[in-house]
């Protein structure tokens, strides 16, 4: 390249400012630079940001002067042009900016930052062997302040951008970032043994050898490099590491593995292993299909010759999961790679086995259960299109977010599920749909697949837009469950209710326990009482920051705010008359847990809620108690409801079908038809017809109607009606704004004011502004306007008319303190 011309670089920055940034690249630099790679640049007055290279020019940007990149980092590009395009759409579709997608989609790794905090990686075993000066000095700062920022860092080394060095004690596996350290769910790690870079050269490595076989000493040295080198292999990505343990096992000492660390010869490093691996690479056999299933794999092939995307709606057990099975087959086949994208509570160690029992290491799970390492690995390895590993990810909303290469099929299981659109931070982008433009980049075959589908995929396959099969039976001609009404008013009415639980609920669920089945009772709330109330005055304990009601905790004896976590201890008298006549309203899993022990004192009893999973693993060994049968009564909030497959379940409870059907949302009906089939959909399986008890004191509404008939169909029919009559998706499409300030009567204005202008453009389209239920959350006072537009209408433009409306809002002075948060297709 001449030594004239000046290069400049557009930078994506990972701040929630709608543009990209334009540096200028020091002429050493020069050759380096690529789009797609990873740049350090400074920001504003002190800051340093890690960006990723969109564009190269000649051109300096006209309204102010460029800055000097200060460090590349990577000498490959990181992101693959798909994936810019795909972040360019999420920003405008989602109306965020682009920056703000690429912190959703680069793993923290990825993005150093200068505030980002960095600790020591546990698994790091104090020997600074292969340490420099520099990185020594972090270290060492690092065991006596246990955290620190890069600033922080940049102040006692002495040196400016730390970024280079920060990455190289990433790789080593010697730092972390701390968000990392609380992730809950670390996974496990093992050490392995590789050969250090400096012996991947044939010579060197050879004369080495040579050198160990003359010296009589080293023998065992010898023995132990000899091993490494059968043991761990050459590919054509270099050296492959092998586990230290099964060198020791076959019988190299530990000592000789230390000394050969020790002279640089060979690392030892602890890597995060799959925890489902397999013992060899053999691949289990497929199951033979039923007839139904013949038919359904078939018709998803005849509408794929036509169509871009499938909805598969088949009943709960109908064995939709072994049809994926072989349509992933047929992609590896052609040497494609497939997106298994599921809501992350149905992610579990279930259906990961069963996955991996077919597809071995081809699978990666990719999910923030998981550590940063992982992450990494599979982003590297689809990055690559590597052949031998991670050909399907199996992930939830943020695999979308993967540099895949060749992308033949994305299956997205359980699609009408709400937790595939990520509330916050921004993008606030729905997985499901964002995968469908993926598909689309690609030429990849989209199969939605769900026993209750959304609405909105439901209408696109009735409407022809998306391909329709449907799986109505069970495989092995199994019955659907048994779904039964204990009408609550007329238990509360005859007396025979013992506090929440009906006696029919009781005597099915003695009569289970009897019979060494279980159960599993589900109840949309957690906690033990969200409601304490004055006898006298009805005054109730409220959250300090927020506008909600504190849920009593008994097991800690705290009550809990559930939307900012903030904890008192129990009162014991009303705040506002004195009284100590306090009584609990309402009932969450805790309290149903506490008082089925009192009823069923023998029964093991379990809960499995947010509170009950919050230590490490505790998710997985509930899981793993519950289908070895050490539990008896499992109760839980919807986490019960997903992706588990148990095979002694012959009793679903449904303990308040009104909390489900009475939120005060449109899709409240069909949230409640979903949950309730997806709960029900646990009992019976393979031995026996299941029975499901569905407390309400109403059992004529028409949604538990449906939910008793195993009537998708009809609800889809009467609520389609409604959604028409009423204005609502997926006839129209939503745009939520939510407005937020500290100060109420700023906020009233403000938000008067952006109301009155988008009537002027939308007219009638425009609702609100009007408090939310919870018109207080940490402090901010909150208003919604919402936008309801034709699906017809051009999206582009309305988004960019809204923009523009944004951005002149923010222009009047005394509104800069207020908040907008934009949220399109709310879930
Ligand atoms: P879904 O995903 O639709 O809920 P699954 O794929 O989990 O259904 O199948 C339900 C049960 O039936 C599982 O235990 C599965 O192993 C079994 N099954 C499904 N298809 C077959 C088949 N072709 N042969 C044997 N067992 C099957
Ligand atoms: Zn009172
Ligand atoms: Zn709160």
């Amino acid at each position: 390249m001449s030594e004239r011309i000046t290069l400049f670089v557009n930078v994506i920055l990972p701040i929630p400012i709608y543009k990209e940034f334009t540096y200028r690249i020091p002429h050493d630099m020069k050759d380096q630079v690529g789009v797609g790679i990873r740049v350090i640049v400074p920001f504003g007055k002190s800051k340093l940001y890690t960006g990723i290279i969109t564009k190269i020019s000649e051109t300096a940007p006209i309204e102010y002067t460029a800055k000097y990149v200060e460090h590349i980092l990577d000498n490959q590009p990181l992101i693959t042009p798909q994936q810019y395009q795909l972040w360019k759409w999420i920003s405008s579709y989602y109306m965020c900016s682009i920056g703000e997608v690429m912190n959703a989609a680069l793993p923290s790794n990825f993005k150093l930052a200068s505030e980002t905090k960095v600790v020591l990686h546990p698994e790091y075993s104090n020997n600074c062997n292969n340490l420099d000066e520099r990185e020594k000095e972090i270290v060492e700062a690092l065991e006596i302040k246990e955290s620190l920022d890069l600033k922080e860092i940049s102040e006692i080394i002495g040196i400016k951008t730390v970024h280079p060095i920060i990455k190289k004690l990433y790789d080593k596996r010697i730092l972390l970032p701390f968000e990392e350290l609380n992730n809950r769910y670390r996974a496990k790690t093992a050490l392995y043994v590789s050969l250090s870079a400096n012996y991947l050269d044939e010579n060197l490595l050879n004369s080495l050898i040579a050198n160990l076989e003359v010296q009589k000493k080293s023998e065992k040295l010898l023995h132990a490099l000899l091993s490494v080198l059968n043991t761990g292999n050459f590919s054509k990505d270099g050296f492959n590491p092998i586990e230290k343990k099964v060198l020791i096992n076959s019988g190299v000492s530990s000592s000789s593995l230390s000394t050969l660390e020790k002279k640089g010869i060979i690392e030892i490093v602890p890597y995060a292993i799959s925890r489902f691996k397999l013992n060899d690479k053999e691949q289990a056999a497929f199951k033979s299909f039923s007839e139904a299933q013949k038919v359904a794999f078939n018709e998803i092939q005849t509408t794929f010759d036509t169509q871009n995307v499938t909805l598969l709606h088949g009943v709960t057990g109908s064995g939709k999961t072994e049809i994926y099975v072989q349509l992933i087959q047929e992609q590896l086949d052609l040497g494609k790679q497939v997106l298994f994208l599921l809501p992350e509570i149905a992610l579990t160690t279930q259906l990961i086995r069963r996955l991996s029992h077919y597809f071995g290491d081809l699978v990666g799970v990719y999910h923030s259960r998981f550590n940063q390492n992982e992450r990494i690995d599979i982003w590297n390895h689809v990055l690559k299109n590597d052949f031998n590993r991670f050909r399907i990810i199996l992930g939830a909303r943020s695999s979308v977010f993967l540099p895949f290469q060749d992308l033949g099929l994305i299956i997205v299981d359980e699609e009408h599920e709400p937790s595939f659109k990520q509330y916050d931070p921004a993008p606030r982008y729905n997985a499901r749909d964002v995968a469908v433009i993926l598909g689309h980049q690609f030429k990849a075959k989209v199969l939605l697949g769900s026993a209750t589908p959304s609405m909105e995929s439901y209408q696109n396959a009735k409407n022809g837009k998306y391909g329709l099969v449907e799986l109505n039976t069970r495989f092995g001609n199994l019955l659907m469950p048994e779904i039964l009404c204990a009408d609550l008013k007329k238990e509360r009415k005859q007396k025979t209710l013992h506090s929440h639980f009906s006696s029919f609920l009781l005597e099915h669920i003695s009569e289970a326990l009897k019979a060494k089945e279980q159960i599993i009772l589900f109840q949309n709330r957690r906690g033990y009482t969200p409601l304490w109330n004055c006898e006298i005055c009805s005054w109730t304990p409220k959250c300090k920051h927020c506008d909600v009601s504190l849920t009593y905790h008994k097991h800690v004896n705290q009550l809990k705010c559930h939307y900012c976590g903030y904890v008192s201890p129990p009162i014991g008298s009303c705040k506002s008359c004195g009284s100590n006549r306090l009584k609990m309203l309402g009932f969450g899993t805790e309290k149903i847990e506490d008082e089925l022990q009192l009823i069923f004192q023998d029964a093991k009893i379990q809960r499995l809620d947010l509170d009950a999973t919050r230590s490490k693993n505790a998710y997985e060994n509930i899981i793993n108690d519950f289908e070895s049968r050490k539990i008896d009564i499992l109760i839980g909030t919807q986490m019960v409801s997903k992706g588990l497959d148990f095979d002694h379940v012959s009793l679903v409870g449904i303990l308040d079908a009104e909390l489900l059907l009475n939120r005060p949302d449109f899709r409240a009906f069909e949230r409640s038809f979903q949950l309730m089939s997806q709960v029900s959909g646990r009992s019976g399986r393979k031995h026996k017809r299941g029975k499901v008890i569905l407390q309400t004191s109403d059992p004529d509404n028409w949604v538990i109607r449906k939910v008793i008939e195993h009537d998708y169909i009809g609800f889809y029919e009467s609520e389609i009606m409604e959604r028409k009559n009423f204005f609502y998706p997926p006839f129209y499409k939503i745009i939520a704004f939510t407005l937020k300030s500290k100060d109420e009567h700023i906020l009233n204005d403000a938000s008067q004011h952006f109301a009155q202008e988008l009537r002027l453009i939308f007219k009638e389209r425009v609702m609100g502004p009007e408090y939310p239920i919870i018109k207080k959350i940490q402090n901010n006072y909150l208003k919604v306007i919402t936008l309801k537009i034709e699906k017809e209408a051009s999206d582009k433009m309305i988004k960019e008319r809204l923009q523009q409306l944004i951005d002149a809002f923010y222009s009047v002075p005394s509104f800069k303190s207020i908040r907008i948060v934009t949220d399109v297709d709310p879930a």
